[in-house]
This record gives C-alpha cells, sequence and structure tokens, in this order.
C-alpha cells in the first residue's frame, strides 16, 4: 500500500520546524529517518496531513563530550553511534546494543532521537537511556526543558513529550571507568524486535560488582528498572532471590506470540547470563 496524501515541509531551523508543528497540531508529523513512521503510514494506520521533515537540521546531529557527560543529538543515525569514538569509549552498554537494532539499512537510516521519541518498549535506547540515567531534552516555542529517563516513559508508545515538543538531544552523565556493559536480547530473528531483553552494568571491584544497573525491555508496556534486583546482584544474594525480585517487579502480558508467564522466564534467564558475564 501507498500512505495516504500529505503535504511536505523541510524547515531549516530548529524555530522554525516548532513552529510549523504548533501551528498545525495532531494533523502534522515530525519526519526523522521514517523507518517506523514511512511503514505505519505506508500501511494507512496513520493519515497526518503535514510531515515536517527535520532532516536538514545539522545541530541535530552528531555525538560529542559535554564536559560531565555524552551528548547525542536527535538525528544521529544508528550507524553514526555505533561508529562514534566517545561510544565506544565512554558509554559501553551503547555499542553493546548495536548488533541487536534491526539491520544495517535501518541502522543507516534510523536516528536516536527517533526511537527515544517513539519509545518502543522493545527498543534498545530507550532502555540504555533509563539504565544510565539520561535526560532527554525536549524543545517547544516556549524554550528547552530536560525530563529525567526515569519520568520519561510514561506507557506503550507514550512518553512524558507533549504532542508538539521537539525532541533535540540526548544527554547522558559520565559512566565510571572500568565499568562492564552487556546487552542480551532474544528475538525472533536476528534484527527483529526483542521478544525480552536485559542490559546490565556494573563495575568489577574484586569478587563483588558496585554501581549495578539493570534494566528490562520487550517484557513490559516501557523499559523496567529494579532497584531489589541491581541491590541483590551487588549484595551477591542467590539467584533465587532475585528471581523472586524479578516476579515481584513485573508482571507481564500475554502477546500473540509469548504468554507473560514465558517473558518472564526469560528475563531471568537473561539476567542469570548477563550478570555471569559482568563476573568474568
Ligand atoms: C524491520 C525493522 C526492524 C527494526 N528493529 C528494531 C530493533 O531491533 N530495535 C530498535 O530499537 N528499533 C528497531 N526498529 C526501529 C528503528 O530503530 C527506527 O529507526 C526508530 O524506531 C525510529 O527512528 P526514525 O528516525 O526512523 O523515526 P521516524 O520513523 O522518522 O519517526 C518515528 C516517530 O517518532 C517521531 N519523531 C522522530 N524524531 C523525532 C524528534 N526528534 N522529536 C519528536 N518526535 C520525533 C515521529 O514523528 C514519529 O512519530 C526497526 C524498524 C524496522 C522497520
Amino acid at each position: 500500500m501507498k500512505a495516504a496524501p500529505f503535504l511536505y515541509v523541510k524547515p531549516k531551523s530548529i524555530d522554525e520546524a516548532v513552529a510549523l508543528k504548533e501551528r498545525h497540531g495532531a494533523s502534522a508529523r515530525y519526519l526523522a529517518g521514517g523507518q517506523s513512521l514511512m511503514p505505519v503510514l505506508n500501511f494507512r494506520l496513520d493519515r497526518p496531513d503535514l510531515l515536517i521533515d527535520i532532516n536538514g537540521l545539522s545541530e541535530l546531529r552528531g555525538v560529542s563530550n559535554s564536559g560531565s557527560g555524552v551528548k547525542i543529538g536527535a538525528l544521529t543515525r544508528h550507524a553514526e553511534v555505533a561508529k562514534s569514538e566517545i561510544v565506544k569509549s565512554q558509554l559501553a552498554l551503547l555499542s553493546e546494543c548495536i548488533p541487536h537494532i534491526a539491520h544495517p539499512a535501518i541502522r543507516s537510516g534510523g536516528t536516536f532521537g527517533g526511537s527515544v521519541a517513539l519509545a518502543d518498549p522493545a527498543a534498545e535506547w530507550p532502555a540504555c537511556c533509563l539504565a544510565l540515567d539520561a535526560r532527554i531534552v525536549l524543545r517547544s516555542s516556549k524554550g528547552e526543558r530536560r525530563v529525567e529517563a526515569k519520568d520519561y516513559f510514561l506507557g506503550l508508545y507514550d512518553t512524558a513529550r507533549t504532542e508538539n515538543e521537539l525532541l533535540i538531544r540526548v544527554e547522558f552523565p559520565a559512566v565510571a571507568a572500568g565499568t562492564k556493559a552487556v546487552a542480551l536480547e532474544l528475538a525472533r530473528r536476528r534484527g527483529d524486535f526483542a521478544i525480552a531483553g536485559v542490559l546490565a552494568q556494573a563495575k568489577k571491584t574484586g569478587v563483588r560488582l558496585e554501581n549495578v544497573r539493570v534494566v528490562f525491555f520487550g517484557i513490559s508496556d516501557r523499559p523496567v528498572r529494579l532497584s531489589a534486583v541491581e541491590q541483590g546482584i551487588a549484595e551477591g544474594q542467590p539467584m533465587e532471590t532475585i528471581h523472586q525480585a524479578i516476579d515481584a517487579g513485573i508482571n507481564p502480558d500475554d502477546d500473540i506470540y509469548q504468554s507473560g508467564a514465558t517473558k518472564t522466564h526469560l528475563a531471568k534467564v537473561l539476567l542469570g547470563r548477563a550478570v555471569e558475564q559482568l563476573r568474568q
């Protein structure tokens, strides 16, 4: 199928993009990489009157050091995140995710900001934002505002970003040197969205794991961070106890392929493997 007819505009500045969106409201969509939006339009699941193509806004592109961390511009392609030396050296968790994100063609077109704006519960970048205490920077005609990742993901494709706000970048605080990161997931085919996934990060000091971060994705309507699981791993609690914390913290719904119980089981298996890798 082909998309229903729409008007197309390519603004030259962030101010112009935001002004256009505020003028047209719910009948307009920002267009970034188009890897998620265009299939939805082609299946006629959405029929906006206007597409506001933000690909001309070069200031939204690129990875940079911010002094106290790393900034990733909204228009940075997944493939650019993969190649970035800053990401490789400072945000190892993101590098671990790259092989799991779709296929090379989609990684060339899809953008970091598009993924965080869309907030698919099985996507890797939103889970990274939650694991690493990122701040999401949003722009409207009133100016910029920052939202902590823990307050940003509200539900299925639902975020604290209001209808017209443009996501302009994501800011990551510095990660301690020597921190190890693992990203594991199970998908029906390589490159598909995860049925269940886990991100885990910690610093190994002797036999102890410190500053443990664990985020599950694909198992709920949003990425899930469980402090009881992180604490259990840091304290070296037996896996059975940590599994109880998972049971208490998540309650996945059945979907057309898997039962909720299967997803919970997969989350436990993946976490066990991730912790083993962190301890090596
Ligand atoms: C076959 C296939 C497999 C995939 N597998 C995975 C996977 O395994 N993991 C994964 O994470 N993703 C996967 N994706 C999705 C891919 O990563 C998309 O690139 C991403 O979700 C959306 O980014 P985009 O730049 O293409 O956004 P678009 O498709 O352009 O936009 C998506 C939505 O976000 C809005 N939007 C985009 N940018 C902004 C912004 N800066 N501010 C405000 N709103 C904005 C748009 O209006 C639209 O509603 C897959 C996609 C396909 C087609």
